[in-house]
């Protein structure tokens, strides 16, 4: 279920501390560390899983109750109406640096679209 080398697994079961915004049975929020936007939280399993590459079947409903965390906290942090993103980083072009699934919550400052340097791609 957990792995005891990962960051996410310690911080869900606060082996290590953050600054929570959200916890249910299977799903865990806190503060990005390093927030790249006004409002930045990390969403959880708390099971692990690595990457999307990673996830079966079973986990379905882990991930619509994170997308569900993802509405109730938007709506309690007052960013719903405003707008934010959501954002799943998966393997290396992606950028990903932590391998336990997340979902980023971005709000509070008007985005850019696309969301990498350079010219959209036109086919
Ligand atoms: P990603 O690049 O999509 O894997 O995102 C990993 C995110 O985890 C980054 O935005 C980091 O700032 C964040 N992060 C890493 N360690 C911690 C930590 N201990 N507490 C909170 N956020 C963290």
């Amino acid at each position: 279920m957990s792995q005891s080398s990962c960051i996410f697994c310690k911080i869900s079961q606060k082996i290590i501390p953050s600054t929570k915004v959200f916890e249910s049975e299977d799903v865990f929020a806190f503060h990005d560390i390093q927030p790249a936007a006004p409002t930045h939280i990390l969403i959880i399993p708390k099971k692990h899983i690595a990457t999307i590459n990673d996830l079966d079947a079973d986990d379905a409903n882990i991930l619509g109750n994170m997308m569900l965390a993802a509405k109730q906290i938007a709506a309690d942090l007052n960013v719903a109406e405003q707008g934010y993103r959501l954002i799943v980083n998966c393997g290396p072009d992606a950028l990903q640096s932590v391998f336990h699934i997340h979902i980023h919550l971005m709000a509070g400052q008007k985005m850019g679209w696309p969301p990498f340097p350079g010219k959209a791609i036109s086919h």
